[in-house]
């Protein structure tokens, strides 16, 4: 009989190591197995392999050792632009002389689609992102979160089954920030997209993910929901790493034998 886990993973990495000089591993025996459907986040610090993960799936880099499947099947030999992922990475990456519309046009004319069916799919996916009058700017017209917008709208245009994102937000200010993760979830829960997300924000990944890879020196320290990670850290580094920068912002308003009340945003908090 199969193995009914086996079947139902979408992403696979089983055993999989990394080493770029041939020497020393960044990536370190991983193993990992996502459902169709998931927004899986690593989570790590910098240099703990999150990137180089990601550049394995996209196809930018080979795995030194052990098997990465898409859909069951081993992805080793198809290049990147054939195994059918949407990317979205921190510097947006646009073609500056093309404008919105055509940088959107561009993976669907790859994919050898007729004009009439791109331009349909275009709009869609720029009403998708709110940006469905920006369609002849040019990216240098265009705010960072516009452009930000743009990235995530060609990434989806053509349907992909599985869009990679690394850091996308961190050029953004917190307010747009906050959108963005919104928005993103949003749009991949509601296209049923499944998402590795990449990032060193502990915040972003709690709220954003359905699990939560923690990375550290080239390992998945834990993997879990975001309530868990919080509740049962499996060891000192995860408690450490998901706590820092996890404070509550605001200012004291009041306080009562040993609680205090914390004026947020405008409401209170307990603490
Ligand atoms: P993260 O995304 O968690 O910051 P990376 O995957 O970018 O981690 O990096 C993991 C390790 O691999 C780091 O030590 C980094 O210096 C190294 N590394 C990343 N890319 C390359 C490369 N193209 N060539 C050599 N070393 C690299």
């Amino acid at each position: 009989m199969l193995d009914q886990s086996a079947t139902d993973a979408f992403v696979e990495f089983e055993r999989v190591q990394k080493s770029y000089d041939g020497e020393t591993l960044v990536v370190k025996d991983l193993n990992l197995s996502m459902p169709k459907g998931e927004f899986l986040t690593m989570l790590g610090p910098s240099g703990s392999g999150k990137t180089t993960c990601l550049m394995m799936l996209a196809g930018f880099e080979t795995a030194t050792h052990g098997d990465i499947r898409l859909a069951g099947k081993p992805i080793n030999n198809i290049p990147p632009h054939k195994r059918g992922i949407g990317m979205v990475f921190q510097n947006y990456a646009l073609f500056p002389h093309m404008t919105v519309a055509e940088n959107l046009a561009f993976p669907l004319e790859v994919r050898g689609m007729n004009a009439s069916e791109r331009e349909k799919k275009i709009k869609r996916a720029l009403d998708m992102v709110q940006m469905g009058a920006f369609g002849g700017r040019r990216p240098a017209q265009l705010s960072g979160g516009q452009q930000q917008r743009v990235a995530l709208a060609r990434a989806l245009v053509f349907e992909p089954e599985l869009v990679l994102m690394d850091e996308p937000l961190g050029a953004l200010d917190k307010q747009l920030r906050e959108h963005m993760q919104f928005e993103i979830t949003r749009l991949a829960h509601e296209l049923g997209i499944t998402t590795v997300y990449v990032t060193h924000d502990q915040t972003e990944a709690l709220t954003m993910s359905d699990r939560v890879a923690v990375f550290d020196d080239g390992r998945i320290q834990q993997l879990a929901p975001p309530d868990e990670l919080y509740e049962a850290p499996q060891n000192s580094f995860v408690a450490q790493f998901i706590g820092e920068n996890n404070t509550l912002e605001g200012v004291v308003a009041e306080l009562k034998d040993d609680i205090a009340i914390v004026k947020l945003d405008g409401s209170d908090a307990v603490i």
